[in-house]
């Protein structure tokens, strides 16, 4: 059974000082909840990553960096890579965010080199991708999510989508309040796996946890959850308060 996942993206967001409270804040509210088949993963910052490693140890929350390069080393400044993720005992990255795309020129060509860098290391992917408000309003929505998918992740293994969680994203839904309404959240999501399940088959498609992401909250979690093919969420900006992240883990 795949599994269901509430990841929380803390973005530039958090000291450390900030982040050490929020992790304290976050296994207080997260304690006693009983997880079914459930992940709860938390993306801070690089330099609070190692921290927040040390601080979930034997717990519930697991920690994913929200960004990665795809050399292995090198003169990359500003960078950072796979191995010294996985040196601090980070095992998850998020890769192809809509803010990393938009504000930092991430293109398909080196997704697919830092999706095929994070395999190879055995690294798990958030693999983030989702239409722009101009492709859902000229209806060409499924269009601009198969390309992505098909450009980025189409040439790996079966086996290595074990590796990989996808996290469907509208752009127009994140950070704005403006939410997909459950039903095409669903409607998304079942185009999503069945575009797997014509690739690689209907057993591996239905073991691929396909997460929603934009504007999720307390208030619509529950909703989204719901539907078969939304197999959790990532959140952007209700992650940063432990309670709202803890209820939107309920929900699930
Ligand atoms: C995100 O950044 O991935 C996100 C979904 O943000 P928000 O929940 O704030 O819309």
């Amino acid at each position: 059974m795949r599994k269901k996942i509430v990841a929380g993206n803390w973005k530039m967001n958090k000291t450390l000082t900030e982040s050490k409270v929020l992790i304290k804040e976050l296994k207080k509210a997260t304690k006693g909840i009983k997880l079914k088949n459930t992940r709860v993963i938390i993306a801070p910052c690089y330099v609070n990553l190692q921290h927040a490693v040390k601080k979930t140890k034997n717990g519930i929350i697991e920690v994913a960096s929200q960004n990665m390069h795809q050399a292995t080393s090198g003169a990359y400044t500003g960078e950072v890579s796979a191995d010294m993720l996985l040196d601090i005992g980070v095992k998850t990255v998020i890769l192809g965010h809509s803010e990393r795309r938009d504000h930092f020129g991430e293109i398909d060509g080196s997704l697919t080199e830092k999706v095929n860098t994070a395999i190879g290391n055995n690294l798990e992917v958030i693999f983030c991708f989702g239409e722009q408000l101009e492709d859902r309003e000229a209806n060409n929505h499924f269009k601009i999510i198969e390309a992505q998918l098909k450009n980025v992740l189409f040439h790996l293994e079966a086996n290595s989508l074990q590796q990989i969680v996808l996290a469907y994203e509208p752009v127009w839904a994140i950070g704005t309040g403006k939410t997909a309404s459950a039903d095409q959240a669903q409607e998304m999501h079942a185009f999503i796996r069945g575009l797997f399940s014509e690739k690689y088959g209907t057993e591996t498609a239905n073991t691929i946890s396909i997460l929603y992401g934009g504007s999720v909250k307390p208030a619509n979690a529950e909703e989204i959850f719901s539907k078969p093919d939304v197999d959790g969420g990532l959140i952007g900006g209700a992650s940063l308060n432990a309670n709202d992240f803890a209820a939107i883990i309920k929900a699930i």
